[in-house]
């Protein structure tokens, strides 16, 4: 248990997994739905890069 180092040696997918809860090409996006702070597609969570939930 060392989540003191959890940004060290993971892969993307696994930094995904931990925010996410899935990896990211499970993840569904919605495709007609961008952030408008980071531009980025938000998924069905209403998650995007910056976390806005563009809203
Ligand atoms: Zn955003």
């Amino acid at each position: 248990m060392e989540k003191s180092n959890i940004s060290g040696n993971l892969l993307p997918e696994d930094l995904h997994m931990l925010r996410f809860g899935k990896r990211f090409d499970e993840v569904v996006y919605l495709d007609d739905y961008v952030c408008p702070i980071c531009h980025s597609r938000i998924d069905e969570f209403g998650y995007c890069a910056c976390d806005a939930h563009g809203d």
